[in-house]
C-alpha cells in the first residue's frame, strides 16, 4: 500500500466508520472524495471501544448494503478488516490520550472507550498514511481527542471535521437510531430540542454554564422516556466544563431513550 502510494504521488482521504451507513457517513465520504485523489473508506466495528455490557455483539451491520452505497459514492478503496486482522492473538499495545479530555463526559460513562478509539485510529493512520482523515462533529469529543493525538504524536495528517447531518425533525443521524422503537424515535427528538434551547439562550446573551445546562436539563425533563447521562457546556478543545462562556463552547449531552444511549452536541459561538 505504501509503495503504491509513494509511486503515484496522489493525496489520500480516509473515512473511518463502523458501518451501517447513513447520510452522515456519506457526507464524510463525499467531502473526502472531493478533496483528495483517492478516497478510502474503512468499516470496522472496533471491539476495544465498547465497554463491557455495551452493544458490540448486536451493533447493526450490513456489509452488502454499505458496499453498494460506497460504490455509488465512487469510493476508490474499501477496507473491511476482521477483528483478528486488526488485533492478532496476543495484541497488547494501546495508544492513549490522558487527562480530562478523555476522562470527562463519554470517558466518564464509557471507561476505556477513547483508548480503544485512539488505538485503532493510530493503526488505521499507520496502515493508510492518509493526507486527510474525515470525522463527524456528531462525535465532538472524539474529534477533540483525535486532534490532540495527531498533534502530539506528529502524525502529520489533516483532521477534517464535517457538520452533523440530521433528520428533518433534528435528530442526529446515527447507526444506533435503528434500535429505536416508534415511540422512542419520537421521544429522541428531545435531544436536539434541548440543544436548541441552549442555543437560543446563548443567542439571547446567556453565558453562564449553569444556566445553559439548566435550559437543556429542563427540556429533557419534559420527556419521560429520556434519562440523561450528562448535560455539559464545555471548552470544545479541552472539554473542561465552563462556568462562564467567554469564547466558543460545546453544548453536549448523552441521553438514554429507553435502552438506547444517544449523544448529540452543538457548538455555541
Ligand atoms: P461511526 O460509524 O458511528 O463510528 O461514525 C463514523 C464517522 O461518521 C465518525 O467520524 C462520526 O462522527 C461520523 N458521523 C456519524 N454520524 C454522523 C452524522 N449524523 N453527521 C455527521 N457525521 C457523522
Amino acid at each position: 500500500m505504501h509503495e503504491a502510494r509513494d509511486s503515484i504521488d496522489q493525496t489520500f482521504g480516509l473515512v473511518p466508520t463502523m458501518g451501517y451507513l447513513h447520510e452522515g457517513h456519506l457526507s464524510l465520504v463525499r467531502r473526502a472524495r472531493a478533496e483528495n485523489d483517492v478516497c478510502v473508506a474503512w468499516i470496522f466495528v472496533n471491539p476495544t471501544q465498547f465497554t463491557p455490557g455495551e452493544d458490540f455483539e448486536r451493533y447493526p451491520r450490513d456489509e452488502d448494503r454499505d458496499t453498494r452505497l460506497l460504490e455509488a459514492e465512487g469510493v476508490d478503496i474499501l477496507f473491511v478488516p476482521s477483528v483478528e486482522e486488526i488485533y492478532p492473538p496476543g495484541f497488547s499495545t494501546v495508544v492513549e490520550v490522558r487527562g480530562i479530555i478523555t476522562e470527562h463526559l463519554e470517558g466518564q460513562f464509557r471507561p476505556g472507550h477513547f483508548r480503544g478509539v485512539t488505538t485503532v485510529v493510530s493503526k488505521f493512520f499507520h496502515i493508510m498514511q492518509p493526507d486527510r482523515a474525515y470525522f463527524g462533529q456528531k462525535d465532538a469529543q472524539q474529534v477533540a481527542v483525535i486532534k490532540k493525538l495527531v498533534r502530539e504524536l506528529d502524525f502529520g495528517i489533516e483532521i477534517v471535521v464535517c457538520p452533523t447531518v440530521r433528520e428533518p425533525d433534528g435528530l442526529a443521524m446515527s447507526s444506533r437510531n435503528a434500535y429505536l422503537e416508534r415511540s422512542e424515535r419520537k421521544a429522541a427528538t428531545v435531544l436536539y430540542r434541548a440543544l436548541s434551547a441552549a442555543e437560543q439562550l446563548f443567542r439571547q446573551g446567556g453565558r453562564r454554564g449553569g444556566a445553559l445546562r439548566t435550559a437543556m436539563t429542563n427540556i429533557l425533563a419534559t420527556q419521560p422516556q429520556a434519562r440523561p447521562d450528562y448535560v455539559s457546556v464545555a471548552d470544545p478543545e479541552t472539554l473542561d466544563e465552563l462556568d462562564l462562556v467567554t469564547g466558543r463552547a460545546l453544548a453536549s449531552l448523552a441521553v438514554y431513550i429507553g435502552p438506547t444511549r444517544l449523544i448529540d452536541n452543538v457548538v455555541l459561538e
